[in-house]
């Protein structure tokens, strides 16, 4: 049979058949062009399946299924006939590629400072660069590759020489390289390794540097208006495949990003490859899908097995902190293979056994004062920090203290700083902050910010007029800082490194599907449910609540589980002292006028983080249940122990004492005594602002920001407002229109029109912080 393109695959090269160790079964030449076509991990041979390729990761080689005859003699693919058979179709994409490209250029070319094509070394890049140069005249665009500096030998050595190609053929064009000053390695140490909770480093190595560069080339200190030509392809993935063509501010506030050959397949990237004779980087030869970090917390196994294979160099940095990281987290040396070919570092959810290098913030509240120890900056720092909260006015040091004045959002919030041997940022106090809440939110953002600063840069691409820098220390221009806040509240915490090595969220792990790992912790609660009352006390009365109430010990423990798992407080140091955290001070602020979305938000977060919740939400489905029955199904799952009979009361006396039963209508109680059973109804009407926060919550286990309605309903994925209060697909589309017309349309775009079922919410925002938004408008 002749070489057939079908669905979108790809290439394979006689270097990928001998990192499978093919060459001692199949006989092929070492051919400049392909053998054969693979989708995923399938493998085609003149149209017909010969191979498919299974498991396998960063320690171990995956297994071969022969499909039909083993023994196989391959000849490479006539490419010049393909690209003949293709020639139509080929050339009908380039020239509306190249269209698309003039018209984003003449509409956007007066509203930005640079037009850019953002070059990675991989095959997308390629075409879009060949395209644009055809295009556009080469003083009208300049290249911009971004090296991570976790870039693959392949990579860099493709970089090089297509930027020798084009300074050839247009010396006037300019090809620059974008590149943080810190090695990535280096910030891992500091941040933590990248999880798909925690992905610091795309804002880190690619966002922060290309945003500088273009600052830097602009000279005023302000951010650069940008159109930016991207290779960005829906048919990548599913959140690739809700974009539109052309967005504004979505990966920047001054960004345009036109995707230039946002329809291609893979398979017409390649052919056009071949077609221009473009370089082939030696990554996709070696059987890379795609070219990227040497380590990414979204890659592969078959990924990090060729990259095992073929770059163990550039992988064995990355691979000791990864071991190191496992073994804080109780991994043996005997379970490192499995540890790291299961990828279990990736489901990194907080900061616990990573060394945050002395870098610490400690907060107390009481009598009206806000109290904070701060280490790991100086004194001078947490004030530079504290400008961007308010204008600032300080006396010099008298006695080892100085007092100080912020004023900030109408406030006018008295300070005192003492020096102390034993805090290397000193402590500091703030005085009447009980009326200020949100002037304390965002100086608990800048303490925090100037204990675990270590200036990463992303931090100056928020700041609009160019009042922030860091090097060589922070540095806020008072003349120039508006107090926007942005470098605040961009993300939780104030800073993306503290967010990182944040320890409250060490206990969140991504929902699984059945299974004895994902329903642990029962008995933290003892017996107890999480009560009304307490709930009560925590938002009324803050955390002195939790050390000033009538509670015995066991349900004073219980209640702070219960507490912590909801998201709202916590630790702050040992013994028991705790903070609420910036979910539980937004919850108080609402809590006396919204007391049923409160509920809703703490419910969506223990179905996240709450073994028995997440139990309860995934296995139990609408329906009439007695306790026995429910007993039966938890034990099967979970084992018939007291483990279990102690979760499933907790549980039960959650759904009985709160609005979580009845309101909304999740374990209402019916009948008496034996008799007696939970009704687990569903589909109470969830207010906008608990559909926004579990919509983003959705997001954020997934680490995709697109979606649809049809995956939450049919529960593709776990979590998400359907399966959380038992919407049904009518009800949960309800909601969403509500949704969208209120001010969160712009942030929680939903497209239902012409059978359309997606959802696109803002990249980058969190669930926290798009509660707030929403919150505050
Ligand atoms: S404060 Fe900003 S620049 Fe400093 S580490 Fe945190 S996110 Fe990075
Ligand atoms: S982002 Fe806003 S608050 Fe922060 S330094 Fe810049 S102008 Fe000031």
């Amino acid at each position: 049979m002749a070489d057939v393109v079908v669905g979108a695959p790809r290439p394979v090269f006689w270097e990928e058949l001998d990192l499978l160790g093919l060459s001692k079964t199949w006989k092929y030449p070492r051919s400049k062009e392909p053998l054969l076509w693979a989708i995923e991990r399938r493998y085609y041979y003149r149209g017909d399946p010969v191979l498919d390729v299974h498991g396998g990761g960063m320690t171990s080689a995956p297994t071969l299924e022969f499909l039909g005859k083993r023994k196989l003699k391959l000849a490479p693919i006539d490419v010049a006939s393909t690209l003949e058979r293709n020639s139509a179709t080929l050339e009908t994409l380039e020239n509306e590629a190249m269209e698309f490209v003039l018209k984003t250029y003449r509409r956007f070319r007066k509203r930005v400072d640079y037009t850019v094509v953002a070059f990675s070394g991989g095959k997308d890049s390629q075409v879009i660069l060949d395209i644009v140069s055809r295009a556009l005249h080469p003083d009208q665009y300049m290249v911009i590759f971004t090296d991570t500096t976790m870039e693959l030998p392949c990579t860099l050595e493709t970089v090089e020489r297509v930027r020798e190609e084009y300074r050839m053929r247009f010396p006037e064009l300019q090809f620059l390289t974008a590149r943080h000053e810190t090695p990535a390695l280096e910030l891992w140490s500091k941040f933590g390794p990248p999880s798909r909770m925690h992905r610091w480093c795309c804002s880190v190595y690619k966002s922060a540097p290309v945003v500088r560069l273009l600052q830097q080339l602009k000279g005023d200190g302000t951010q650069a208006r940008v159109l930016l030509f991207d290779g960005v392809r829906s048919d990548e993935s599913q959140r690739r495949s809700a974009y539109a063509r052309i967005t504004a501010g979505g990966k920047s506030l001054t960004q345009i990003n036109a995707s230039v050959i946002q329809l291609w397949s893979s398979t017409e990237v390649y052919l056009h490859i071949f077609r221009r004779a473009l370089i082939v980087n030696q990554g996709y030869r070696d059987g890379l899908a795609r070219v990227g970090c040497a380590v990414c917390p979204f890659s592969s196994p078959g990924t990090e097995r060729v990259i095992a294979q073929a770059y163990p160099k550039v992988l064995a940095g990355y691979r000791r902190i990864l071991e190191a990281y496992a073994t804080t987290q109780g991994a043996q040396e005997s379970d490192m293979d499995m540890y790291l070919n299961n990828g279990d570092w990736k489901k990194r959810g907080g900061g616990v056994g990573i060394d945050s290098e002395g870098s610490r913030v400690d907060f107390t509240m009481g009598s009206g004062q806000l109290r904070a120890t701060i280490k790991g900056c100086s004194k001078n720092e947490v004030l530079e920090w504290l400008k961007a909260v308010g204008v600032l006015s300080v006396s010099d040091w008298h006695d080892g203290v100085r007092r100080g004045t912020i004023a900030a959002r109408a406030e006018s919030i008295n300070f005192s700083q003492w020096e102390s041997v034993d805090a290397s940022g000193g402590r500091i106090a703030f005085d009447a902050v009980a009326s200020a809440p949100e002037a304390t939110g965002l100086i608990q953002k800048a303490l925090t910010k100037a204990a675990y600063c270590v200036q990463c840069g992303v931090c100056t691409v928020q700041c609009p007029t160019g009042a922030l820098s860091l090097s060589p220390l922070v540095h806020i221009d008072e003349a120039r800082c508006e107090h926007c806040g942005r470098c605040l509240t961009f993300v939780d915490k104030g800073c993306l490194r503290a967010k990182s090595l944040s320890t409250s969220q060490a206990s969140i792990r991504p929902l699984g599907g059945s299974g004895m790992e994902s329903y642990t912790g029962f008995s933290r609660y003892q017996t107890f449910g999480l009560r009304r009352e307490w709930l009560d006390g925590l938002m009324i009365h803050g955390v002195e609540w939790i050390g000033a109430n009538s509670l015995g010990n066991r349900q004073r423990d219980s209640a702070v589980v219960w507490f912590r798992e909801s998201g709202l407080i916590e630790s702050v140091a040992k013994g028991g002292i705790f903070q609420l955290t910036d979910l539980g001070a937004l919850c108080q602020s609402k809590y006396v006028t919204a007391p049923s979305a409160v509920w809703g938000i703490l419910f969506i977060n223990l179905a996240h983080r709450s073994g028995i919740v997440r139990w309860y939400v995934t296995e139990v489905s609408l329906g009439d249940y007695t306790t026995s029955d429910l007993y039966q199904r938890l034990s099967a799952t979970c084992g018939d122990n007291r483990s279990s009979r102690n979760g499933l009361t907790a549980l039960l006396n959650l759904l009985k004492t709160t609005p979580l039963g009845d309101v909304y209508a999740l374990g209402v109680a019916h009948g008496v005594g034996r008799s007696s059973s939970v009704r687990k109804l569903g589909g109470a009407s969830i207010s906008a602002a608990v559909l926004l926060y579990s919509l983003y919550r959705y997001a954020e286990e997934r680490g995709s920001y697109d979606f649809t309605v049809t995956q939450l309903v049919n529960g593709e994925a776990n979590g998400g407002p359907a399966k959380e209060f038992g919407l049904s697909r009518e009800a949960l589309i309800a909601r969403l229109r509500e949704l969208s017309t209120t001010t969160a349309a712009g942030y929680a775009h939903v497209d239902l029109l012409g059978g359309l079922d997606n959802i696109s919410l803002e990249r980058g925002l969190s669930a926290i912080l798009a509660l707030q938004r929403f919150w505050r408008e």
